[in-house]
């Protein structure tokens, strides 16, 4: 297929340090050479948005020497990376760091001061790990006779809601990145866009949640009506099981929109859960991509789903640290108000529901939230619901998920899950299939996952031995 425009983007592995972005630009500017247009959209390198959450957290507890420490640290690596790159240290990239590395130390210590870290202070800080690398890969690509500007994801249109930490993208901002990134790329520049953060109509810095970057790219894709949205990633794609748990997982070629999506919502890290959703209605095809094999495929992820036979689970998924939340009471029994009131009060809370269970008799009701989320689910059911019910929780649990289209209507599927967790000594602590029957999730106990994991991705065949086997 030949192209006329790609969004591509770089995650935190691969703006690591000098060699890292400069291997990067290379992928765009082999592109470019064939003469199609490209966005780049970048992550901060790796390990820096960790770093800036801990410098926050630092600073509001008042301990401004540390966040100091990390802040200089932080400062060598992107001074570093740019003189790698080519930067004198009277360049404009270099003073551009400079500033934003002092701009970031007066937010830091704003925080400090009050000793108050909110969402919105928080974002704003935490953004800075993209919007000091986009200048990196500027460089980098001008390096390479490629005219490039980079823009803060608010410059390049991104307008998002109030929700910091956990921002969307509002309606307008489809218009409003077409109408930004289309002068540049009519004017042959390529735009480098910071990935992860948008503003909101008052101006203030947001983000899209973890691993947000990828969400940044599908909305450009969008927004641009590109071909194709390429995530380059240090993997082969998207993989029947969690890389660094299963080393015989193998990459998978095709997927649809909704299993994407399923996979990403029940922890496989690769993707961000809601990045196919700006994509999804126009069709634009979004592919996962090796950095370190250009020339492989990696996985195409599409509308519709491939069917392979004899193989309905195309992976096995799991999110750690999660909590289980039961309802019981005598007043819960035949009473549908009690489950009324107790999803409204999680929808009050604005809390993510992992997975729910309502056994038949509803003489109870359980809940997966994620551990983060426990302590405000417990304080919105014990005020939210009448003292007669008994709230009790579960900690340090474990959700594993199988994910395939080729489930639907496919008898035997539940029966070799939980053959293969009886047979490797895993208790089902509870139970749920989502309606699309694209997925079976289970909870679990969280010290038994990786057990879990392996037993599954075996029972189901998904490894590669398997296939060559
Ligand atoms: P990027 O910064 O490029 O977005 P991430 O670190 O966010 O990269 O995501 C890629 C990582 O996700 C891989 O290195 C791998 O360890 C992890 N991962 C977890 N589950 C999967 C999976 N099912 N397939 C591929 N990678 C996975
Ligand atoms: N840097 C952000 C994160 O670590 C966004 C991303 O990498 O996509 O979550
Ligand atoms: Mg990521």
């Amino acid at each position: 297929m030949s192209y006329s425009l790609l969004v591509m983007k770089f995650g935190g592995t691969n703006m690591g340090d000098g060699a890292a972005i400069r291997h990067s630009a290379s992928l765009v500017t082999r592109s470019i050479k064939e003469e199609i247009k490209v966005v780049v959209v970048v992550s901060a390198m790796a390990g820096v948005t960790n770093q800036l959450l801990k410098i926050a957290a630092s600073a509001e507890t008042g301990d401004i020497a540390s966040a100091n420490d990390e802040i200089a640290a932080m400062r060598t690596r992107h001074f570093t990376a740019a003189q790698e790159l080519g930067a004198a240290p009277d360049s404009d990239t270099v003073r551009e760091i400079r500033e934003m590395h002092e701009t970031l130390r007066q937010a830091v210590y704003g925080v400090y001061l009050l000793r108050e870290l909110t969402p919105r202070s928080r974002d704003l800080i935490v953004a800075f790990g993209e919007r000091l690398s986009a200048p990196l890969m500027s460089l980098a690509l001008e390096g390479m006779q490629v005219h490039a500007k980079h823009v803060s994801g608010g410059e390049a249109g991104i307008l998002t809601d109030s929700h910091f930490g956990n921002a969307k993208p509002l309606p307008q901002t489809y218009e409003r990145v077409k109408d930004r990134l289309t002068g540049f790329l009519s004017a042959g520049v390529t735009p480098v866009v910071a990935g992860f953060m948008g503003e909101t109509e008052k101006g203030a810095t947001s983000t899209l949640g973890r691993g947000g970057t990828d969400f940044t790219a599908t909305i450009i894709g969008k927004a641009l009506s590109a071909d194709e949205v390429w995530a380059w990633k240090d993997v082969d794609g998207v993989m029947s099981a969690d890389p660094r748990v299963v080393k015989d997982a193998q990459n998978i070629e095709i997927l649809s929109y909704g299993e994407v999506m399923e996979l990403a919502y029940f922890g496989a890290k690769v993707l961000h859960p809601l990045a196919v959703t700006p994509i999804k209605e126009s069709g634009i095809p979004l592919r996962l991509k090796n950095s370190t094999d250009p020339d492989f495929a990696g996985t195409l992820v599409q509308p519709e789903p491939q069917h392979i036979p004899d193989r309905p689970v195309k992976a096995v998924t799991s999110i750690k640290n999660v909590s289980l939340i039961t309802v019981t009471g005598a007043g819960v029994l035949g009473v549908p108000e009690v489950i009324a009131s107790v999803f409204t009060a999680l929808a009050r809370e604005n809390i993510t529901l992992l997975m729910v269970s309502q056994s038949s008799s509803m003489s109870n009701v359980s809940l997966a939230v994620p551990g983060s989320d426990a302590g405000r689910t417990l304080q919105a059911l014990r005020s939210g619901l009448s003292s007669e019910l008994n709230v009790e929780e579960q900690n340090d649990v474990a959700v594993l998920a199988i994910v395939g289209s080729g489930m639907r209507g496919q008898r035997g599927v539940s029966a070799k899950l939980f053959a293969s967790l009886a047979s490797s000594g895993v208790n089902v602590l509870m139970i749920s299939q989502g309606g699309s029957e694209l997925n079976i999730s289970v909870a679990i106990e969280g010290g038994q996952v990786d057990t879990a994991t392996l037993a599954v991705h075996q029972a189901f065949g998904l490894g590669r031995a398997a296939v060559s086997g």
